[in-house]
Parts: structure tokens; C-alpha cells; sequence
């Protein structure tokens, strides 16, 4: 099978082949860290992880940086104001991203290069564009020359006509219609020094704008060329754009092969939710509102495909967490039945028929939604099978191989707290014996006791299950 990927430089889903065989080298852009993930964001990091982990399931050896943006145009604002400097700004929110892909099961990237540990390579990039006359000094800036890189545009299919030779714009974030020189670099102002955001430069004391980082520190870790370079769409332009002109000027290579895109997470008017319109969501105000991180991560990649803008409400997440729970529910029944004498040459055939579709979905451009609707599909029927005690040995095999290939990119089946199962066992145990010794008030306890721990047991003719309740079914 071969694994295809919607490139946006050429608009079509491409067959993937790294330029080194077997290996992958990605970029993906990460968090500015001023404020803790918003929701949107997180839609983006959780794609990147579905990538990487579907070329790991592919066989590639993965080599992936996420950079953290420690400082900006809104950084440097927001330490002003706290009265503090700007590494002591982003600490905590650097710290709680890492916590926030932690409870969304994240993989972690090879690198998290940050930017201010990075200010040498940007300087270097720098001073190589101005001795090319791709950018050039003003007022104590730099600036890129946008009118030397006849490409510019090319991701975003920008029109140039417009294109001012000469303008500027100095701030991080603009739209296409201040399309101009952007800057790289910052002139020093007294109070940057004061919040220690000012580094030297052979062009002057300053710091760097926001979009050099990403070609400074991409080319630090994966070299000039990138297999794969990955970021919300918001991203495309100018962030994007500016990263292509900046490395490919510099380095007279192909920056990344292939640019993927996510699409925006909507609000429930179906506008893009972002910070700055205020439609501010983090995944903490959704765990704070009684959401299971694993309903939130199942809803962020699987309910609708990357390339589609998907809405977020409580009513999405509920039955995503209705969905993880079922999924959950049926890989405890199919591991704690014991299998029947006897294959079904029906549940075998369909199971194969799933595994099959499944890996052909993911290879078609990571279509996540149309692999789990197969799986959701033969979960019904393989619990008509099991309710008929049809499951065989075999039958068995089967289904447990192809929920570790659905887990190797969910990552919901196994995701409890590490000693739970051991310890809920235990109790289970510690329950069947008061039974035994007639004491009933000691075992309705511990049921009680699991079931504020959010654990229900169910007694069924395999002997005590449990499972875990998903959000708000606790009282
Ligand atoms: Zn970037």
C-alpha cells in the first residue's frame, strides 16, 4: 500500500517518498507560549501527531521538531504589563504545554527547540540574506526583500500584482492585503532590554521577528530540506510563505517537499474559534467542565478529517466520549472472553475486510473518520458474534491485532492511569471474597468506593467487569 498526502504546493493528494529512504524528516509549527493552548491549536499538535505516528506505523524512523515561539510581538507585550522579563513570562505556560499534550497522549517530538536558545542560527541566516541582497537594513530593522524571491506567494497562490516594492510592515501577524517586506529582525528598544529580549547582531542590537525562527531552527536540526512541514492553515500565510522565502534564499534548496494543512476548529457559528475574536477555549476549561482529555483528543482527530473545519461543542464531545467508551468497552470484552471452540468464517472474513479498509483510510491522506466508522461497523457486528459466544481463537487474534493498529493511532485503549487495572483487579477480588463471606455491606462499599473513582463494575457470565464512566456519569 502506498501512503498518499494532500501537498498544498501542488493542490493534490501526492504519493509520499522521503528523499532519504525510510526516514522522515518533519517540521511542524508549534505553541507561542503567552497563554496556555487554546482548543484551535491544539486541533493542529494533535494532526501532527496523527502524522507522525501513521509514519511510524509505516515504517519510517521519524525525526520530528516542534519549536516553541518564547518570544513575540504579543510576549514582549504581556511581560510589559506583568512587570517581569520574558523567559520568566513563558515559563509557566511552556510548562503547561507540556502537561496539556501529556493528558492528550501526545507522542513526544524529537526536538522542542525554543527560540531565544536558538538567536545565534537566526543571526546567521540574517546576515546571510542581507549579503545577498534578499534583505537589507532600515531604520535599525531588517527587512526581506519580498521583490528578490520571484516564488514569494507560491504556497497561498498570493497574487503579486499588488506586490509594492518597498513597503514594510513590522508586525508579526498581517494579511494578505499589507502583503510587503516583513521584518527578521527587531532594532532593541530600551524596555526590550529591560524584559531581555534583546540580543547583539553584526546589523544591531535587537531581536528576531517571528517568522525566522522556523527556518533557523528547522535547518539547525533537519538540514535545508524537509520531508514534511506541517501547521494549521492560519498559518499559511504569511507565516509559511515567509519561511519559504527566508530558507530557500538562504540555502538555494527546496525548503520542505511537502506542506500539509489543518483546517480551523469552529465555534458554534461556525466561525474560525481563535484568541484574539475571543472565543477563547483551552483544554483546561474543557476538563474543568467534566470533558475526558480522551473524549477531546478522539473528538480533535478522529471525528472529522484534518482538511475539514470542524465545529466544537458540548453535544461533539459527549458523543466522542460515548464513541472512546465504546471502543474501550468492546477491546476489555473481546480480551476477557475466552474464545469459542471454533472459528466464525463470517467474523473472520469481516474483520479482515476492516483491517484492510482501515489501513487503506489512513493511507489515503489520514482519513482517520472513514478507518473508524469501518471499525465502529464491525464492532457491532463482533458484539452480535461474542452475545453468540461465535468468537473462536482465531477470531480472537484477529480483532486484538487490528485494535493495537486502531490504537497505535488513537492511543484510547491503554491510556489508564498506570496501576489502575492492578489495583481495580485487587478490589474486584477483594469484593468476590466479602461476597462469598456474605459480607454485603463491605462489597456494595467498594463498589461505591470504584464508582466515585469513576470505575463501574458490571456482572456478567464471564465473571466482574469493569469500565470507566465518561464524563458527568460520577454522581
Ligand atoms: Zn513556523
Amino acid at each position: 500500500m502506498t501512503l498518499r498526502l494532500h501537498n498544498t504546493l501542488t493542490g493534490t493528494k501526492d504519493v509520499f517518498e522521503p528523499l532519504e529512504a525510510g526516514r522522515v524528516r518533519m517540521y511542524t509549527c508549534g505553541p507561542t507560549v503567552w497563554n496556555f493552548a487554546h482548543v484551535g491549536n491544539l486541533r493542529a499538535f494533535l494532526f501532527y501527531d496523527l502524522v507522525r505516528r501513521h509514519l511510524r506505523v509505516s515504517g519510517y524512523r521519524v525525526t520530528h521538531v516542534m519549536n516553541l515561539t518564547d518570544i513575540d510581538d504579543r510576549i514582549l507585550d504581556q511581560a510589559m504589563h506583568a512587570g517581569t522579563t520574558i523567559a520568566d513570562f513563558v515559563q509557566p505556560y511552556a510548562a503547561a504545554f507540556f502537561e496539556d499534550m501529556d493528558s492528550l497522549r501526545f507522542e513526544r517530538a524529537e526536538h522542542y527547540p525554543r527560540a531565544t536558545e536558538h538567536i545565534p542560527e537566526m543571526v546567521d541566516m540574517i546576515s546571510t540574506l542581507i549579503e545577498q541582497d534578499n534583505a537589507y537594513v532600515a531604520d535599525g530593522d531588517v527587512y526581506f526583500r519580498i521583490t528578490s524571491f520571484p516564488k514569494y506567494g507560491a504556497l497561498s497562490h498570493l497574487d503579486r500584482a499588488g506586490l509594492k516594492a518597498g513597503a514594510r510592515v513590522a508586525t508579526d501577524k498581517y494579511d494578505k492585503e499589507s502583503v510587503s517586506d516583513f521584518a527578521l529582525w527587531k532594532k532593541a528598544h530600551p524596555e526590550d532590554e529591560k524584559l531581555g529580549a534583546a540580543w547583539d547582531a553584526p546589523f544591531g542590537r535587537g531581536r528576531p521577528g517571528w517568522h525566522i525562527e522556523c527556518s533557523a531552527m528547522s535547518k539547525r536540526y533537519l538540514g535545508d530540506t524537509l520531508d514534511i512541514h506541517a501547521g494549521g492553515v492560519d498559518l499559511m500565510f504569511p507565516h509559511h510563505e515567509n519561511e519559504i522565502a527566508q530558507s530557500e534564499a538562504a540555502n538555494h534548496k527546496t525548503f520542505a517537499r511537502v506542506w500539509l494543512h489543518s483546517e480551523f476548529l469552529s465555534d458554534a457559528t461556525g466561525e474560525k474559534m481563535s484568541k484574539s475574536a475571543g472565543g477563547f477555549t483551552t483544554l483546561r476549561n474543557l476538563v474543568a467542565a467534566g470533558h475526558d482529555p480522551l473524549a477531546i483528543r478522539f473528538f480533535l482527530i478522529a471525528n472529522a478529517h484534518y482538511r475539514a473545519r470542524v465545529r466544537l461543542s458540548n453535544e461533539a464531545l459527549h458523543a466522542a466520549g460515548e464513541q472512546v467508551r465504546r471502543l474501550r468497552e468492546f477491546a476489555d470484552r473481546v480480551r476477557r472472553t475466552a474464545p469459542a471452540q471454533r472459528d466464525d468464517a463470517q467474523l473472520a472474513e469481516k474483520t479482515e475486510q476492516v483491517r484492510t479498509g482501515y489501513r487503506e483510510a489512513l493511507d489515503d491522506d489520514l482519513n482517520l473518520p472513514q478507518g473508524m466508522g469501518l471499525v465502529f461497523d464491525l464492532v457491532r457486528e463482533a458484539n452480535t458474534a461474542l452475545d453468540a459466544e461465535r468468537m473462536g481463537p482465531q477470531n480472537k487474534a484477529v480483532l486484538e491485532a487490528l485494535l493495537d493498529e486502531v490504537d497505535a493511532h488513537l492511543d484510547v485503549l491503554r491510556a489508564d492511569e498506570p496501576g489502575l487495572a492492578e489495583e481495580v483487579e485487587r478490589l474486584i477480588a477483594e469484593r468476590e471474597d466479602a461476597r462469598k463471606a456474605r459480607d454485603f455491606a463491605r462489597a456494595d462499599q467498594i463498589r461505591e468506593d470504584l464508582k466515585r473513582r469513576g470505575i463501574a463494575l458490571e456482572d456478567s457470565k464471564d465473571g466482574v467487569r469493569w469500565r470507566r464512566l465518561i464524563e458527568g456519569a460520577r454522581s
